[in-house]
């Protein structure tokens, strides 16, 4: 069996061998839970439910050696893995606790000709989920599809990040011990070839995060055989900034948003558009909050090093990109990157065909870009070819601001918060990717509607029979015209 390493980022040792499971052993794994996936449903929302508690309480009283591993292979900080863990568990909570009333059968008028009908939706599982999850958050997001598609009643056959395999291992081994129940949710360990094969497998729904361009290949992979997917990608995600904002709040809440977990978070600030009354005194407050943290190994930095190490040249390519465009270096600068880490670097009035603003950066970086009018920072915000997140500072005009964003979630006066709210669904537009996971939107992302209808009395004219005459055509036109065309 061949395996690969996976490494502390902050030493650069490895800290364990796991195996590059091969196309065989991931169709073997997808056929196992193809086979127990009758048994998941048929245990029924509240069989499910309970099993989930039991895997959550678990996750609740383990958290502590979830978080090691998770800071272990991220070098993250252990407070930074300890909330990203506690997040995951209240999402799988809900998931748990509303799945029944979210697919419950829905009925639906049948309208007046069909009135002796009665018309009903009921939403079934897929079968087999294949979720491919990244490293930056190696729990929190696969879990967003993990938790609502098992709650939904599939089976899930995971390949984690090559980068957190561990981390996949924990959370299946976890499962299996608190629940006893085998194959229903598998960790599939391997590098990028494998999560190639679990496209390829006939899951019957794949969700999938990580950067664009790896979204389009797994896309085009799972077109072959008709696997529907789901797309969490990339974002360049913006914080407005207007002139009657809370400045230090939102300086204080964007700094933290871009350069916390070292900037790699798909929903984190990338780039600012304040006012520019209002941009001088925003920028201080911003200086101020950033010149006091610094990256370091989990116990000393605020954050940690650049979990990807090919990630440093792509942050490092994109502070030079904006300084030699033009853009104003206020912290830090190119030899910011030090390998593995990275402090923090904020550069202003950089244009607008930058690679910092055109492409996601990954890093503790941020743009902060000055503009005249609302309407100008709404027009840049929505020029990007992604549209994942936002965020919106304003005492009046905030709901205003959001409504114009071409993206998929706001926060008003915060930042990030929609990923903490369990009942809202999570994902973007564009190239940030589509399908959604959270709330009821993410369980329903994981089952089909299956329209069901019921003859309740059978009516004099058979209108679905040979039997029907010219007469009863010209009472369907007749009522027609009568209803104006308003049969349902
Ligand atoms: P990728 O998109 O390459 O990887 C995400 C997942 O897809 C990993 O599990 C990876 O496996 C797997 N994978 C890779 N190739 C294939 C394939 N052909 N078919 C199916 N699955 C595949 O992201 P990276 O980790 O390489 O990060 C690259 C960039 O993506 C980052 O710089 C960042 O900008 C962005 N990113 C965005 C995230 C977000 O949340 N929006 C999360 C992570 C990254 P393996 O790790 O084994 O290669």
């Amino acid at each position: 069996m061949s395996t690969f390493d996976s490494f502390n980022p902050v030493t650069g040792t490895s800290v364990g061998q796991h195996a590059i499971t091969s196309k065989e052993d991931v169709d073997a794994a997808v056929a196992s839970a193809r086979e127990v996936a009758p048994f998941w449903q048929a245990l029924d929302f509240k069989g499910r439910k309970k099993a989930l508690l039991k895997w959550s309480d678990f996750l609740l009283e383990n958290i502590s050696d979830l978080v090691d591993i998770v800071s272990l292979e991220t070098g993250k900080p252990t407070s930074d893995a300890t909330l990203e863990a506690s997040l995951a568990i209240s999402h799988l909570g809900w998931a748990a606790r509303h799945a029944e009333e979210v697919l419950r059968t829905a009925h639906r008028s049948p309208g007046l000709l069909m009135a002796n009908m009665s018309a009903t939706v009921e939403r079934n599982p897929l079968g087999v989920v294949g979720v491919i999850g990244p490293w930056n958050y190696p729990v929190y997001t696969p879990m967003g599809s993990i938790s609502y598609a098992l709650a939904a009643g599939n089976t899930v056959v995971f390949k984690p990040s090559e980068y957190t395999p561990a981390v996949g291992k924990f959370l299946a081994d976890s499962f299996l011990e608190a629940t006893g129940l085998s194959d229903v949710f598998i960790c599939v360990t391997g590098l990028g070839e494998t999560g190639k094969y679990l496209c390829e497998s006939g899951v019957n729904k794949l969700a999938f995060t990580g950067s664009t361009a790896t979204a389009k290949r797994v896309a085009a992979t799972c077109a072959l055989t008709m696997t529907p997917v789901v797309l969490e990608c990339g974002g360049k995600d913006p914080v407005i900034v207007d002139r009657d904002a809370d400045l230090k709040r939102a300086a204080d809440a964007t700094i933290w948003s871009a350069m916390s977990n070292a900037g790699q978070t798909c929903i984190g600030a990338e780039r600012v558009y304040v006012h520019e009354d209002v941009a001088e005194q925003f920028i201080d407050h911003c200086l101020r909050i950033a010149s006091s943290i610094k990256p370091g190994e989990p116990g000393v930095g605020n954050y940690g090093p650049a979990t990807m190490p090919k990630q440093l040249g792509i942050i490092e390519g994109h502070i030079k990109d904006a300084i030699a465009k033009g853009g104003r270096v206020l912290l830090g600068g190119a030899e910011s990157v030090h390998a593995p880490f990275v402090d923090p670097v904020i550069i202003a009035d950089v244009p607008e065909d930058s690679t910092a603003i055109t492409e996601e950066t990954f890093g503790p970086t941020l743009v902060i870009n000055r503009v005249a009018t609302m309407q100008e920072a709404i027009a840049l915000t929505n020029a990007s070819r992604y549209g994942l997140g936002a965020s919106v500072w304003s005492k009046r005009n905030g709901k205003k601001i959001a409504r114009s964003l071409e993206c998929g979630m706001v926060a008003i006066n915060s930042v990030i918060a929609f990923a903490a709210i369990a009942s809202i669904p999570f994902g973007g537009v564009k190239d940030s990717g589509y399908g959604r996971i959270h709330g009821p939107e993410g369980i329903l992302e994981f089952t089909y509607p299956r329209s069901v209808v019921r003859t309740r009395f059978h009516l004099p004219i058979a209108f679905t029979s040979f039997k029907r005459t010219a007469a009863s055509d010209q009472l369907i036109i007749k009522i027609n015209k009568l209803l104006k065309g308003r049969f349902g």
